[in-house]
């Protein structure tokens, strides 16, 4: 258990918290509202004001807060208050602080926090405003921290009325030491209404001086039509000797000295003085604080960026449609690549970049169709009365297009891809969670199957997603209990069919489904947390084998290994590398690590620098699935590679398609002028492998050659391993 925080002027502290009549520990229902707006506009379950005892935390007002343990050292606020700004806690089950944390490790399940001290006027800091989620967010922007500092001054100012309530209550001090430098209008009076005393504040938000209170009475302060109920109010209270029995309004209207009205909040306490009565009437201006409110609460429904709505807005908007109920489609899009957009260009023009975005799909939505940013590089769009999903994706075909279309920004010209996942209700949903996670789902599908695409929501996307949460939980055994294996696939050179060395290519053995194919688990894979450990094995695994054929037969075997990109995020790739090759016996020449564009544009400088270091020592490094995805040649110029491996789509066309004909043609072409060799996976006829001879593509792949088979059918075939006879060609 960690150690309370305990500051040097705690005892102060402490007092202080009594001047806010905090001691009975009873809660402030002028906060209440500060909390829920909190709650609100980050979406988040729990709000609080935390007070900040001698040994435990209470509540001076809060929402969504079950049962929990009050103790000060558990209590993230208790370390909140160390802090001038804001604390934020983005997964607390991550934070070295509270991951132990009773509140963390127990039933209530903190895993969020965000939280920022308030203070009194001396800068005792006497609890604090905060949000807690027991999901985690990576995604609190500072935007986000500014909202809730915002926030948490509307809450001090409110303890701050309240201090003068209390004092007020317990007895006159000075009138200048108690109000008189306090930013909250205060006015004592007398049964006459004659002005006794007011501060700066209360004069000038009637639009007085200091001095002009000589010649005023409060009656003068108030419109003429409210004087009377006024008089009548003062006069019993004067003559009952107290304000107990008497209703108080809690809002009167004001005038000022020019003749305008305004609005205040108004609370009224009396005091005997001698046997007569004096009064006192603390003001708060609402206009400001109605301004004040309504722009927090605006803001807690608009992305500040964008100006669109915000998530919690869009699934509001989402949820009303749906309750109603009417027809509506679901629009989820994503840009491609926006990351290394946004670190290349730097991230003024990412922000101009989103800017532009938002002002296209408005463009395009109709006036009451709701457009959304929901994340960094996430918008979404509700198509209001859209029944028909041929409609709905002929709008969402027309949006990425749009988006597509070249931008000007601030004088870059630059162009955005983007994926979309529609979801229509009521068929594919009729809960506002289920029709944004069904979009989210198309959408997931989109940018799997490539850049720039839309899909359509299909119950099978469920049981795909179903899938991959299961296989979640059984990758854990098949790792622990063998249950991977590697499959090979023969690499051929072109011209005299000799076996150059095969790709590595996983499967995975399942106990009850059979062998897998890797489209049935990889997403599973790579989107959980076994990626690199699972690459680690590959990589270790394939150089064996390719160490093994070398000294049997195969002396210039190379193997090639397929890499994900979990595998450049967690530890050094480039030293694991080395030292795998190094443990078999192996030269930098016998591996070539395959890459795709997805793992080159997702890690960016990272994957850049350790290919680099790889492609020094003397590794081959090729680019898998050439020419499917939209960045591709420009990725030629920046990243070290010594080969392309041209998709098979192309190879399936070229024979019939002039497009995918030039397609080829184009990348070899580029290949030779970039000094890069050149595969061609998907061969499976003799005149694929012909034209491509002719074309002088280097080597191939497919099954023409051989399909993926295990280590022992490869030996087999191409007579290596352990029990050889010298090799033959393969083909002429
Ligand atoms: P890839 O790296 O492009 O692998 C080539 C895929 O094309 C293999 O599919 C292979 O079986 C298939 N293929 C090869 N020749 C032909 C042909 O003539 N006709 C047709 N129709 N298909 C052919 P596979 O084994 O299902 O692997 C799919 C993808 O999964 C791979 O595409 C690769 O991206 C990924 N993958 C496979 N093994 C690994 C691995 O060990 N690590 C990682 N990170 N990814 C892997
Ligand atoms: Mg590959
Ligand atoms: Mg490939």
């Amino acid at each position: 258990m960690k150690c309370p925080i305990i500051f040097p002027n705690e005892s102060d502290r402490l007092a202080a918290l009594t001047e806010y009549g905090l001691d009975d520990e009873q809660s402030i229902r002028s906060l209440d509202p500060v909390v829920h707006i909190a709650s609100r506009m980050f979406d988040m379950p729990v709000s609080a004001v935390n007070m900040i005892g001698n040994d435990h935390v209470f509540f001076a007002a809060s929402v969504g807060v079950g049962d929990v343990n009050m103790s000060r050292d558990v209590s993230f606020c208790a370390h909140a208050i160390n802090q001038q700004h804001v604390m934020v806690v983005p997964d607390a089950s991550k934070d070295e602080r509270f991951h132990d944390n009773p509140l963390v490790t127990g039933p209530t399940n903190v895993r969020f926090y965000a939280g920022v001290p308030l203070f009194s006027p001396e800068g005792l800091a006497l609890g604090a405003l905060c949000v807690i989620d027991d999901k985690p967010h990576l995604d609190f922007t500072k935007d986000d921290e500014q909202r809730l500092i915002d926030l948490a001054k509307m809450a001090s100012d409110r303890l701050e009325l309240r201090r003068i309530e209390v004092s007020t209550e317990r007895g006159r001090p000075n009138f200048d030491i108690y109000a008189g430098s306090s930013a909250t209008p205060v006015i004592w009076f007398d049964k006459e209404g004659k002005i006794l005393e007011w501060n700066k504040a209360a004069a000038e938000s009637h639009g007085y001086s200091l001095e002009d209170k000589s010649h005023l009475t409060f009656d003068l302060l108030l419109p003429e039509r409210e004087r009377t109920d006024f008089r009548h109010l003062i006069e019993q209270a004067a003559t009952e000797g107290s304000l107990d029995h008497i209703s108080i309004p809690a809002e009167v209207s004001g005038l000022r000295k020019d003749g305008s009205e305004f609005r205040f909040g108004f609370a009224l306490f009396g005091w005997r003085d001698g046997n007569s009565m004096k009064f006192e009437a603390v003001l708060k201006d609402l206009t400001l604080q109605q301004r004040e409110e309504e722009e927090l609460r605006e803001q807690a429904n608009r992305d500040v960026l964008t100006g669109l709505a915000n998530r919690g807005r869009f699934y509001r908007c989402v949820e009303e449609t749906l309750t109603r109920p009417a027809p509506a489609a679901v629009l989820m899009i994503d840009l491609d690549g926006f990351k290394d957009v946004n670190d290349t260009l730097g991230h003024t023009l990412g922000d101009g970049i989103l800017q532009e975005v938002a002002n296209r799909l408005l463009n395009l939505a109709e006036p009451y169709d709701v457009v959304a940013r929901i994340g960094g590089d996430e918008f979404a769009v509700l198509l209001a009365d859209v029944t028909d999903p041929q409609i709905a994706m002929q709008l969402a075909n027309t949006m990425i297009n749009h988006i597509n279309t070249p931008m000007d920004v601030d004088g870059h010209v630059v162009r955005v891809a983007a994926s979309c996942g529609v979801a229509l209700s009521p068929s594919q949903g009729q809960e506002a969670l289920e029709l944004v996670g069904n979009a989210d789902l198309a959408l997931f599908k989109a940018k799997r199957s490539g850049r720039g695409r839309t899909f359509l929501f299909v119950p099978a996307l469920r049981m795909e997603a179903m899938a991959r949460r299961l296989y979640g939980l059984e990758l854990h055994r098949a790792l622990d209990e063998g249950e991977f294996l590697l499959f090979y696939q023969p690499q051929v050179n072109l011209t005299d069919g000799s076996l150059t060395g095969a790709e590595a290519l996983l499967r995975w053995h399942h106990p009850e489904r059979g062998l897998l194919v890797p489209a049935a688990f990889l997403p599973a894979l790579e989107g959980g947390p076994l990626a690199a450990t699972v690459g680690s094995w590959i990589l270790d695994e394939a150089c064996a084998q390719a160490a093994f054929w070398r000294r049997n037969g195969a002396p210039s075997f190379r193997i090639g290994v397929n890499l994900s990109g979990a595998q450049f995020r967690v530890g050094d790739l480039a030293d694991q590398v080395i030292k795998t090759l190094e443990r078999h016996g192996l030269p930098p020449e016998a591996l070539e690590l395959e890459v795709t564009e997805n793992i080159v544009l997702d890690n960016d400088d990272v994957v850049l620098g350790i290919l680099q270091r790889l492609h020094d020592y003397g590794l081959s490094i090729a680019f898998d699935d050439f020419g499917t995805g939209y960045a591709s040649l420009s990725l030629l110029k920046t990243y070290p590679l010594t080969r392309i491996k041209i998709d098979q789509s192309f190879v399936r066309g070229m024979l019939t398609s002039t497009r995918d004909a030039s397609v080829i043609r184009a990348i070899l072409d580029m290949a030779r002028s970039f000094d890069l060799e050149t595969i061609a996976e998907g061969i499976e006829t003799e005149e694929a492998h012909n034209y491509l001879s002719n074309e002088l593509c280097d080597e191939g792949q497919g099954y023409l050659f051989g399909k993926p088979m295990p280590a022992r059918q490869f030996e087999l075939l191409f007579n290596i391993g352990a029990s050889s006879t010298p090799r033959k060609k393969l083909r002429a």
